[in-house]
C-alpha cells in the first residue's frame, strides 16, 4: 500500500489515560492535535484491560461478600449462581459505553484519531502502520509519548498455557477455576484474587518478601491481610516460584521459601502479576535523542520534556508511580506547556488506592519517608471502632492516620483502611496538596454519620480533643 503523508501541530503516541488527556487538554488549548492508538477508541490499558474492567468485577465481589456479612445481622441469602458468560459482557459492555464515550469526546474536539502503531522515523517524523494496512508518515512539531506498560513476563518460569494467564487473561474471566494461584502480592494480585475468590476459587496468593503489598505501611496493610487470610485459601509469603510446568490436569508448581525449602503443589490457573514494564522498545528511539533509564523509563523534566526538545513523555512509560491519574495529570501539563503555559508537574500527594475489600489507600508522605527527610511528625490514628458509620456498616476494622508535622501542625501524609477508603483519601490529597494544618481538617464540619468523620476526628486527636476517642490532651 502507498504511503500517506500527513502533518500535525501534535502528534500523541498512545490513547490511555494519560494520552488522551493530554490529547484533549492540547485541543481545548488550540492545538491541532493527532492521536494514534491501536484500539478501536481512546482507552489504553487502564480503560480496556485495567482500572476499569477490574473494578467492574470488584463491584460484583463486593456484593456477593456483602451478602455473605448479612448472615450476621439475621440476613441469609441462597449462594449465588454465577452466569460467567453474563458478568463477561456486562464488564465487557461497561468498557465498552467508556471507551466510545471517550471516541466521542475527541471526535467533539475534533483530535483525529488514527487506528495504528506509531514509530519515530526522526525528532519530527512518525512513521505509523495503520489498523486498516496502510502506512503513514506523520510529521509534526512537538510528540507526546504516552505508549503505558505492559505485565511482567517471566519467560522461564511461565509455560505457554492457557492455564498460566496475566491481569487481561484475569479480566476475560472464561471461567472460575476450582483452584488458582496468584503470583505476587502486589495490588494487581490482591485485587483479581479477591474477584476469583469471591466468585468461588480457591486462591493462593505466593509473595516473595515478607508481607503483602510490599513497600506499604504495615499498618494500613495489616487490616487487609486479616480479612484476606479468611477469604484466600493460603497466603504463603517469602517464597518464589521456582518452577512450573503443565500436566494434564493442571500447573504443577514449585515454591521455594527463602530459607530453600520447597513443596510441590497444583493449581488449575495460575495468575502472574509481578509488577509492569514501560513501553519503551519498538518505538523508534534511537532515531531521535530521547533518553531511556535502565529500567525502560523515558526520561523527562518536569514539564515532561523528554531530552530530545520537540518529544515529552508521560504516564507509566515516564516513570513510577504506575497509575492512572498520575497519567492523566503529567499528559495535562505537557499538553500546556507545549502550548506555551508555565507549568511543572509538582504534586506534593499522588494517591494510591488498594480496591481489595477492605480497601487500602495513602497519600503525601509516610511516617517512615517523613523520618528518611529529617521531618519531626506526629503518626495520628483513629480506630475504626469509635466511627458511629462504621459500627452501621458491620465494618469497624478500619483505621485513618494522619502523618503531622509537629512543629507546622500540618498535614503531610493520609492513610486509611476501610470500605471507600479510594474516595475518602480524596480529602486527605487535598489537604496534603493545600498545605492544611490539622486544625483545618479538624475545623471543618464533616457530615454525620460517615466514614469521612474519621479524618476530622483523626485531626482532633492531635490536639487531644476529639469526641470519639479519648486521649489526654498534649497541647
Ligand atoms: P496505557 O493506559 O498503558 O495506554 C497506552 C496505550 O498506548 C495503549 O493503548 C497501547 O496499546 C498504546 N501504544 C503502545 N505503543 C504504541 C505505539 N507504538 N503506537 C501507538 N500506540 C501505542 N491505575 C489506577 O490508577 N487505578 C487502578 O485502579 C488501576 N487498576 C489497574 C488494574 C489492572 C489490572 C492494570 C493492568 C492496571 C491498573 N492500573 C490502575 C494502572 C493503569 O492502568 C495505568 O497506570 C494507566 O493505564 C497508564 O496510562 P498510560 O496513559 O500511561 O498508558
Amino acid at each position: 500500500m502507498a504511503e500517506t503523508k500527513k502533518s500535525t501541530t501534535l502528534a500523541v503516541i498512545g490513547g490511555g489515560p494519560g494520552g488522551y488527556a493530554a490529547a484533549f487538554m492540547a485541543a481545548d488549548l488550540g492545538l491541532q492535535v493527532t492521536l494514534i492508538d491501536p484500539e478501536e477508541n481512546p482507552g489504553g490499558v487502564c480503560l480496556y484491560r485495567g482500572c476499569i474492567p477490574s473494578k467492574a468485577l470488584l463491584h460484583v465481589a463486593k456484593l456477593i461478600s456483602e451478602s455473605r456479612d448479612a448472615a450476621d445481622w439475621g440476613i441469609t441469602f441462597t449462594q449465588p449462581k454465577i452466569d460467567v458468560k453474563k458478568l463477561r459482557a456486562w464488564k465487557d459492555g461497561v468498557v465498552e459505553r467508556l471507551t466510545g464515550g471517550v471516541g466521542q469526546l475527541a471526535k467533539q474536539r475534533k483530535v483525529e484519531f488514527i487506528r495504528g502503531m506509531a514509530k519515530f522515523v526522526d525528532a519530527k517524523t512518525l512513521e505509523v502502520k495503520a489498523q486498516d494496512g496502510g502506512n503513514i508518515r506523520l510529521s509534526f512539531e512537538h510528540a507526546i509519548i504516552a505508549t503505558g506498560s505492559r505485565p511482567t513476563v517471566i519467560p522461564k518460569l511461565a509455560p505457554d498455557s492457557p492455564r498460566v494467564i496475566n491481569s487481561t487473561g484475569a479480566l476475560n474471566i472464561k471461567d472460575i477455576p476450582k483452584s488458582m494461584l496468584v503470583v505476587g502480592g502486589g495490588y494487581i494480585g490482591l485485587e483479581m484474587g479477591t474477584v476469583y475468590a469471591t466468585l468461588g476459587a480457591k486462591v493462593t496468593v505466593v509473595e516473595m518478601l515478607s508481607g503483602l503489598l510490599p513497600g506499604v505501611d504495615r499498618d494500613l496493610v495489616s487490616v487487609l491481610s486479616k480479612r484476606l487470610d479468611g477469604l484466600f485459601d493460603k497466603i504463603i509469603l517469602n517464597t518464589t516460584v521456582s518452577k512450573m510446568k503443565e500436566q494434564k490436569n493442571g500447573i504443577k508448581v514449585t515454591l521455594e521459601s527463602k530459607d530453600g525449602e520447597t513443596q510441590e503443589k497444583l493449581f488449575d490457573k495460575v495468575l502472574i502479576s509481578v509488577g509492569r514494564r514501560p513501553n519503551s522498545e519498538n518505538l523508534g528511539l534511537e532515531n531521535t535523542k530521547v533518553k531511556v533509564t535502565e529500567k525502560g523509563f523515558i526520561e523527562v523534566n518536569l514539564q515532561r520534556k523528554t531530552a530530545e526538545p520537540t518529544i515529552y513523555a508521560i504516564g507509566d512509560v515516564a516513570g513510577e508511580p504506575m497509575l492512572a491519574h498520575k497519567a492523566s495529570h503529567e499528559g495535562r501539563v505537557a499538553a500546556e506547556a507545549i502550548s506555551g503555559k508555565k507549568v511543572a508537574f509538582e504534586p506534593q500527594a499522588i494517591p494510591v488506592v488498594v480496591f481489595t475489600d477492605p480497601e487500602v489507600a495513602w497519600c503525601g508522605l509516610t511516617q517512615t519517608q517523613a523520618k528518611e527527610q529529617g521531618l519531626d511528625v506526629e503518626v495520628i490514628r483513629f480506630p475504626w471502632a469509635a466511627s458511629g458509620r462504621s459500627l452501621t456498616l458491620g465494618r469497624t476494622d478500619g483505621v485513618t492516620k494522619l502523618v503531622i508535622d509537629k512543629k507546622t501542625e500540618r498535614v503531610l501524609g493520609v492513610g486509611i483502611t476501610g470500605p471507600n477508603a479510594g474516595d475518602l483519601i480524596a480529602e486527605g490529597v487535598l489537604a496534603v496538596e493545600m498545605g492544611a494544618v490539622a486544625a483545618d481538617v479538624g475545623l471543618t464540619i464533616h457530615p454525620h454519620p460517615t466514614l469521612s468523620e474519621t479524618l476530622m476526628e483523626a485531626a482532633d486527636i492531635f490536639y487531644g480533643t476529639s469526641t470519639h476517642y479519648y486521649r489526654p490532651k498534649k497541647r
